[in-house]
């Protein structure tokens, strides 16, 4: 079969033909992959970043963000038949640590454990894929042609239930699935996991606040609007201003990935706020911040702050319920969150290049 493979470490990816994966376990499930998102992750890889291959190999199959159609289950399949459509999980358990004994993955705390597409385990950039039924999440029919999404929406699901778990068990008077309602929302930067939070926010009945440098006319803001969120150009607004229009920011979802913005947020987060990041910064000169400030208002605000990365069974099913009412709230609106689609022999023209209208690209493998 053809796949998308890299040698970690490099800048050489090619697509190849590879030996096809097959059953090998009564509960192993075979997919026939139909489409798999790219993000920064894959190209970090493709630049020669952050991969690795299976032990004792030297090649990986990139890609983590999967929706494939089931073609062959094992004999032991319960929960699965052929023709379903499906999206298999991204990390693979240490085998040892509390947190992955739980099927808790995302919380590893020994760091050895795998991904699929990224370290340690080929990904899903390729014709078929086969793994256990334990790591495979039922997609219904209806949104089949934006579960491509499921993946990076688990970011986003993570995050926004760690901040209601966390705010519900010390603030009075709240539910977790009630909290959100009628507070306000703050997402730094409208990428795909921005505009996915946007959705996941304002299906829990937030009130969405959107702040990126892109034009107001482009397709992230208006998207944003679509979801009934509001669109705030840091380029032409200032925090001080934005503040004073929204006084009381209950919740900022970070998907940035830009310290300096990251760190000025701290400024408008309100009284009792919670902050989470998913944005993974690159590298770069020391910041000068305000660092006695920003503590002071942390403890006296009685904030948290909280980073979230990966995600648990758990949020997959909250993935794939908010992407079905999503769809069916805003059905013109969601699936142009999918900006490009590839096919899978044009690759290259995606990985390395970051086009301006992008928001999320797919590569398609198969109808
Ligand atoms: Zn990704
Ligand atoms: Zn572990």
């Amino acid at each position: 079969m053809k796949a998308i493979v890299l040698k970690p470490g490099t800048t050489s990816i090619q697509l190849k033909d590879v030996e096809e994966p097959m059953i090998q376990k009564p509960t192993d499930v075979k997919m026939k992959v139909l489409s798999v998102g790219i993000c920064g992750t894959d190209r970090e890889e493709a630049s020669g970043g952050r991969a690795d291959a299976p032990q004792g190999e030297s090649e990986l199959v990139i890609g983590h963000e999967m929706c494939g159609q089931i073609v062959e289950v094992g004999s032991l399949v319960k929960d699965f038949k052929v023709g379903d459509y499906a999206v298999f999980t991204v990390r693979r358990g240490c085998g040892h640590c509390e947190a992955c004994l739980a099927d808790h993955y995302d919380m590893c705390y020994t760091g050895q454990y795998t991904e699929r597409g990224i370290k340690g385990r080929h990904g899903y950039q390729a014709e078929f894929a086969v793994d256990d039924e334990k790591y495979l999440i039922k997609i219904p029919e209806t949104i089949k042609d934006i579960a491509v999404l499921t993946e990076p929406t688990t970011v986003v699901e993570k995050a926004i239930e760690e901040a209601c778990h966390i705010q519900t068990s010390r603030l009075p008077g709240h539910n977790k699935e009630s909290w959100l309602q009628g507070k306000t929302a703050l997402i730094a930067g409208l990428g795909p996991i921005g505009l996915l939070g946007a959705m996941v926010l304002a299906l829990r009945g937030a009130k969405v606040i959107g702040i990126d440098i892109v034009d107001k006319d482009s397709s992230r803001p208006k998207i944003l609007e679509e979801l009934g969120g509001t669109y705030i150009n840091a380029k032409e607004t200032s925090l001080d201003n934005l503040l004073k229009q929204h006084p009381q920011i209950d919740l900022i979802l970070e998907a940035a990935g830009i310290a300096k913005l990251d760190f000025d947020l701290f400024d408008i987060l309100g009284m009792n706020g919670v902050y989470v990041l998913t944005g993974v910064p690159a590298e770069g000169k020391p910041l000068d911040v305000n660092g006695a400030h920003i503590m002071k208002q942390i403890v006296l605000k009685n904030q948290v702050v909280l980073g979230s990365v990966n995600a648990s069974f758990d949020n997959f099913h909250s993935a794939v319920k908010d992407l079905e009412s999503g769809l069916k709230k805003w059905p013109t609106t969601i699936p142009k969150i999918i900006s490009h689609k590839i096919p899978f022999k044009e690759f290259e023209k995606v990985l390395s290049k970051h086009s301006p209208d992008e928001i999320k690209v797919i590569i398609t493998w198969a109808a």
